[in-house]
């Protein structure tokens, strides 16, 4: 038989103790001549039996349900009242405090190892901040410090100078504004205003803002079909529209001169799936798990020319999720990308 409880050390201690006991009483008393009859031992040996049986239990279960508890209140990251721990006495006391442990240490250190990876995420994101904000900040700086030294004085470069300093200004101003966003979406303070909407209408007036864009680069901005019906899915309109508009301004942005950019609409059961694609530059597989990541760029040069902050991707993904969906990719390096996410259709 194991013995592996409390219940049964009590009763092992209690019996071996009894007998003990018992036996040097019967040495003391064969010693000293004194007749005990055998119904006398009998009795002894209970009396004693049920004293060291309430003793060794009064024990174990003081130094188990306080002691133990108190370490564990060492480590519980919540109070340990006396009710949510009272081990009991029948139970594999030592296994069952052993599985617990393991249990709190793989939990810290998994709360460590998720504390580490936020710790490099800060670290991460400050330096990328900073080189962001580096940019524009030592342009403005030259611009204003030439029109200091004389500049202001030549009208064949103040006002460019001047122009372009408001570049710079408008720049940082972008920045902060999508940084703010995101972080409103990180802490849950973006009023959504949900509705019902024609998405092919929403997409026809971004085609309609981004006509110019588009056409100096020579790319066409096209529906897959003549979507003749409307489409009505249940969004907030303007911030769909910003994620349609990301998704073709990118689409744009990284396709060369005479590409085409497409946007596609499936019905999937409850869901309209939208789909927007190009047949561009496209992006390495290494580089798709990072891709909504906040300032994650795959050509880093190209994409600051092209005046994008990084994080269009990151807003996308916040207001797609927000809807309770989310946003994919499929890319080919040389071939192209599909961006695609799914709205709930009403
Ligand atoms: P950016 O402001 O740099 O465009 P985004 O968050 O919108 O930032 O995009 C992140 C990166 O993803 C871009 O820098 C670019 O490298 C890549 N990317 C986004 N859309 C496309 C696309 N349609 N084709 C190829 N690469 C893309």
């Amino acid at each position: 038989m194991k013995i592996n409880t409390p219940l049964k050390v009590t009763a092992l201690i209690s019996l071996v103790t009894a007998l003990i006991l018992v036996a040097c009483l019967y040495f003391v008393s064969v010693f000293n001549n004194i007749e005990i009859t055998l119904g006398i031992y009998f009795l002894i040996f209970f009396i004693f039996l049920s004293f060291s049986a309430i003793t060794t239990y009064i024990l174990l279960e003081f130094f188990i349900n306080r002691k133990i508890r108190l370490l564990f209140r060492m480590v519980q990251d919540y109070k340990v009242s006396n009710s949510d721990f009272k081990l009991s006495m029948s139970e594999d006391v030592l296994s069952t405090s052993e599985v617990r442990i393991l249990q709190l240490a793989k939990r810290s250190s998994e709360e460590l190892l998720k504390l580490k990876s936020e710790e490099k995420f800060r670290r991460e994101f400050i330096g990328n901040l900073a080189h962001e904000l580096k940019t524009p900040i030592f342009s403005i700086q030259g611009y204003i410090l030439t029109l200091l030294e004389g500049g202001l004085e030549d009208p064949s470069v103040n006002r460019k100078f001047l122009d372009r300093s408001l570049k710079g200004v408008d720049r940082m101003n972008k920045i902060v504004m999508d940084l703010d966003m995101i972080s409103r979406f990180e802490s849950d303070r973006v009023n959504m205003k949900f509705g019902d909407y024609n998405l092919v209408e929403l997409c026809q007036e971004i085609f309609d803002g981004l006509e110019l864009k588009a056409q100096e680069k020579n790319i066409s901005l096209k529906f897959a079909e003549n979507y003749l019906n409307p489409i009505i899915v249940k969004c907030d309109r303007d911030k769909i529209g910003q994620v349609i508009q990301n998704l073709v301004v990118n689409a744009i942005n990284y396709s060369d001169a005479g590409s085409e950019i497409i946007i596609r609409f499936l019905d999937i059961e409850s869901n309209i799936l939208i789909e927007v694609e190009d047949n561009g530059l496209g992006i390495n597989q290494k580089h798709i798990s990072r891709l909504f990541e906040r300032f994650y760029r795959v050509d880093k040069s190209r994409a600051r020319n092209e005046g994008g902050t990084g994080l269009g991707l990151s807003i996308v993904k916040h207001i797609v999720e927000s809807h309770g969906h989310t946003v994919q990719v499929r890319s080919t390096e040389g071939e192209g990308s599909i961006f695609f996410f799914t709205l709930t259709k009403n």
